[in-house]
């Protein structure tokens, strides 16, 4: 039988109620990358409900920075939580469904801003708990991709006055059962690098192949091609991944195109094997092209990093949810994910651990940026615990 859960979780779920509004305030009415006006207005609100003081910024940025201040000289801790939805339509018919086409907290960050509010006003009626101040970062354009939402929090000074000791973040995971949390040492998600590659062939008539390199011809041996590369010069115990998403060429079943466009991604967990894998992407495609004789342009765009969870982080702040949860209700993770988190950026700067939120359920089959996807409330009450017990957690560690 599990052990009872801990003051954080049992206060939490009086406060469901309160969870689950901003949760639907927040599903309701997503908004994309970079465009999160209404729910920075949400988060501000809701923080002025809570009386908790905060800053935002008036140069498009819409990221939202609470402050819970503390006097007891501990490590500041911040928490995070990204604010941005996915341009997809939602499909799972709930009351609180999407009103917007086209647009769904399919990944949610939904849950993240409701589970961090929670957190914030269980923190805030217990400051004796507390050995230090915490900051909580609601942040924009997570999903964007290229410069994200971190980078240009950090450059509004998010970890500055007061600097910050340790960094705790959380996603819902599918995978991990709803009630408990994952945590795991060292690398957890992946780097997400992404390329474009133009083929250049000959256009002309599908008959007279040989007048000029066929870019269809080219383009197929490029992903064949690429292939190789996981499987025989990367080291197969060290996971990676090459993906062509898009190709797009041709006009016409009988004319040769004159270009064809790959775009893909490339998922690596170790540094070393990161830069290697575009040295050989290039390596390989421009052999391809050159034995076909066909040009090719290969255009490389480094994602976000590598996202590492720090070990002696990651110890305080499973100590912490231990005392909360109890053993059996924290899952170890052994494998990396090949998905990318810009929470990576801010675990770059400080000690950190980034947590995996069970919301896996019998029922529920659908993966992350599904327009399926709709995690359990109950997720909101663990969630909102696991962020404040973590925070306590780290707060036994050391400033920096
Ligand atoms: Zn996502
Ligand atoms: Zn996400």
């Amino acid at each position: 039988m599990k052990r009872a859960v801990g003051p954080w979780t049992k206060e939490a779920g009086l406060l469901l109620p309160t969870l689950r509004s901003w949760r639907v305030a927040f599903h309701r009415e997503p908004e994309l990358s970079n465009a999160e006006a209404r729910t920075r207005e949400k988060v501000m609100h809701a923080l002025d409900d809570l009386g908790i003081a905060y800053r935002t910024y008036s140069d498009g940025f819409h990221g939202v920075l609470g402050f819970l201040p503390s006097d007891r000289g501990g490590p500041v801790v911040a928490l995070r939580a990204d604010m941005d939805a996915l341009p997809v339509t939602e499909a799972t018919h709930a009351p609180f469904s999407s009103r917007s086409e086209g647009k769904m907290h399919a990944c949610g960050h939904d849950v993240h801003m409701a589970c961090l509010l929670g957190a914030a006003e269980l923190l805030h009626r217990h400051p004796e708990r507390l050995r230090g101040p915490v900051k909580l970062l609601f942040q924009p354009a997570e999903e964007e991709g290229g410069r994200g939402g971190a980078l240009p929090f950090l450059e509004h000074g998010a970890f500055e006055r007061p600097g910050v000791d340790f960094v705790l973040g959380q996603h819902v995971a599918p995978d991990v059962p709803l009630g408990r949390v994952g945590w795991k040492k060292g690398p957890l998600m992946a780097a997400p690098d992404r390329f474009e590659i133009r083929v250049r062939g000959t256009p002309g008539h599908a008959s007279t192949p040989h007048q000029g390199p066929d870019a269809i011809l080219v383009a197929a041996e490029i992903v064949t091609g690429l292939q190789a590369l996981v499987s025989r010069l990367r080291n197969p115990v060290d996971p990676a991944v090459v993906s062509v998403g898009t190709i797009h060429g041709g006009t016409r079943h009988n004319v040769l195109p004159e270009e064809v466009v790959l775009t893909g991604t490339v998922r690596t967990v170790n540094a070393r094997t990161r830069e290697r894998m575009e040295q050989w992407i290039r390596r390989r495609v421009r052999s391809i092209a050159a034995s076909l004789g066909a040009r090719v342009q290969i255009r490389y765009f480094p994602g976000y990093p590598i996202l590492v969870n720090d070990a002696a982080a990651t110890d305080l702040a499973v100590a912490g949810l231990e005392r909360e949860f109890g053993a059996d209700r924290l899952v170890a993770i052994e494998q990396p994910g090949m998905g990318g988190e810009d929470f990576a950026r801010f675990l770059e700067r400080v000690p950190g651990t980034f947590l995996r939120l069970g919301v896996g359920t019998p029922s529920m089959t659908a993966s992350l940026h599904s327009p399926y996807f709709l995690p359990d409330e109950s997720a909101l009450v663990y969630g909102s615990a696991a962020l404040a017990a973590g925070a306590v957690g780290l707060q036994a560690g050391p400033r920096r």
